[in-house]
């Protein structure tokens, strides 16, 4: 791979001179899986409150947990793919604190020997460069049940279906150095997340959060104090809060104060983070060993083996869909930001010209997909659909101008290209004969505009373009149009 490195981002200019942020992720990712990550119940998303609840996960006396074997080669899987050292012995521990959603007194977590350690992930930034950020570890945790404040006039009820549900925590290195780069990493690793399928990556409904960690310094400086924003559940407010945070952070600095490190909460409705708790009053969470859970043991034979059936990742298709197709990295990095795409696109380029097919998927097809608010899913046109457009164009039976209206056609009505053009008699003029016989018309039709253009005023050779589409039904080949236009009002 060719792509440079970044060049480091634009520092923001305070009273006192430049000021660099500095950023560390700490991103929550539910895993992908039927069950939870010590009990037998269900995590399908949005049933009844307190319908999926074990006594696992209500936490009764006496209750023990099971290990779910297939969360743990979830993490490894995503470990993998992460590029990070896989731990052969990890080891869960209780983090206990208080809290009403939270019935067992303590989060069973890993603490001092994570799952999976450092690791690297490869972001593509703007003009075909990239960022490398560091993975300072993963590690496996459950999560919290949910408090519910608004349902009820007088009291807070408490959902136990999100509790035991099994989480991947991944904590980066303080690697970013602005909110785009941030942005652009959580966007990554969900795409990898998605390809790998071992975390859906969906925002809106809390399988995916991050904490953002976000300091400031002068450059060159040693790393400033930083204060950790929780539970920030999309990507704008991430940009937001970022910018928000940093600027409050220098403004204190410049005015002769200090940071206090301290967690904070984002408010999307100010775009403002505020105070949540202090340093001083930061928990002491005890951990230990849960005494329940055996260390986890992975045998080589199992990773070897998670390792084998790793579907092909999104950096080395980026870099096939380069090499084999020919597409530009910026295209080729459009196209396999999620898998379906990838496949859709392969599906309609399988045969014709890639570029074109690149083309019309992220733009005529994309566009109204958007616009309809659909998805590759429950797209009208398929990818075979498409297809057989992109043949159309490719042999010349249509012109790419045509081929929008075939689109709508396709897109309306259904059908493969072929069939629409025969039936709405839509063939392109290939016929010189023909096309020349359109040319002479207009020729013969307008002598003061042959006169003007003859004279100089080249620039009419749009206006009779123009009209021979026109008097073509748009159907002549517009190159051999042009062609044969000049020949004729030159000669
Ligand atoms: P803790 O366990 O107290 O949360 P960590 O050392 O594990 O602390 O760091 C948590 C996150 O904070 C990591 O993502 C790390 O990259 C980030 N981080 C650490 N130091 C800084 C800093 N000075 N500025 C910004 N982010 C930081
Ligand atoms: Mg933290």
């Amino acid at each position: 791979m060719t792509a440079l490195n970044a060049p480091a981002p634009k520092y923001i200019t305070g009273n006192t001179g430049e000021w660099e942020i500095v950023l560390g992720l700490e991103v929550h990712a539910q895993i992908s899986s039927q069950s939870k990550l010590f009990s037998g119940s269900s995590t399908t998303f949005g049933a009844d409150e307190n319908t999926q609840v074990s006594f696992v996960d209500a936490a009764m006396p006496g209750m023990l947990p099971v290990v779910n074997k297939f969360c743990i080669e979830q993490a490894v899987k995503t470990g993998l793919a992460l590029n990070a050292q896989i731990n052969k012995y990890s080891v869960f521990d209780r983090k206990n604190y208080f809290y009403p959603d939270l019935p067992q007194g303590y989060q069973i977590s890993q603490f001092s020997h994570p799952i999976v350690g450092e690791g690297i992930v490869t972001v593509d930034m703007p003009h075909n460069t990239v960022r490398h950020v560091g993975i300072e570890r993963l590690h496996i945790e459950q999560d919290a049940g949910k408090s519910i404040h608004d349902a009820h006039p007088t009291m807070s009820l408490i959902d136990l279906n999100r509790s035991g549900t099994a989480l991947m925590e991944i904590v980066t290195k303080p690697d970013m150095r602005a909110s785009d780069e941030a942005v652009a990493f959580l966007k990554k690793l969900r795409t990898i997340l998605r390809y790998i399928e071992t975390c859906d990556g969906n925002m809106d409904q809390g399988s995916m959060r991050a904490d953002v960690n976000v300091s400031v310094r002068k450059i060159g400086a040693e790393l400033g104090t930083r204060c950790e924003i929780k539970n920030v559940n999309s990507m704008k407010f991430v940009q937001i809060a970022i910018e928000y945070e940093a600027r409050r952070q220098i403004q204190i600095l410049e005015d002769g104060g200090v940071i206090d490190q301290e967690t904070r909460l984002f408010d999307p409705k100010t775009g403002e983070t505020r105070t949540m708790r202090s340093k001083e009053d930061a928990h002491d969470y005890r951990y230990f060993p849960d005494p329940d859970l055996l260390p986890l043991q992975l045998t080589d034979d199992m990773i070897a083996d998670i390792k084998s059936k790793l579907p092909e990742l999104p950096d080395v298709k980026k870099q096939r869909f380069i090499d084999d197709y020919g597409l530009t990295a910026y295209d080729a990095s459009v196209l396999t930001a999620e898998k379906e795409l990838s496949i859709f696109f392969e599906q309609v380029a399988a045969d014709h010209d890639a570029k074109l097919a690149a083309n019309w998927i992220m733009g005529d097809f994309m566009a109204a997909i958007n616009k309809n608010n659909l998805t590759l899913d429950n797209s009208p046109v398929t990818a075979k659909q498409l297809s057989s457009l992109v043949a159309c164009i490719s042999d010349g039976t249509i012109s790419s101008k045509i081929a929008k209206n075939v689109f709508e056609i396709m897109w309306n009505d259904g059908g493969m290209a072929h069939d629409i053009v025969e039936k709405h008699n839509l063939k392109q003029v290939t016929d010189m004969g023909a096309i020349e016989q359109a040319i002479d018309d207009v020729i013969a039709s307008s002598p003061e505009n042959v006169a003007a253009y003859r004279d100089g005023k080249t620039k009419l050779i749009g206006w009779f373009v123009g009209q021979v589409m026109k008097n073509t039904g748009g159907k002549a080949n517009p190159d051999a149009v042009n062609e044969i236009l000049k020949q004729k009002l030159e000669g």
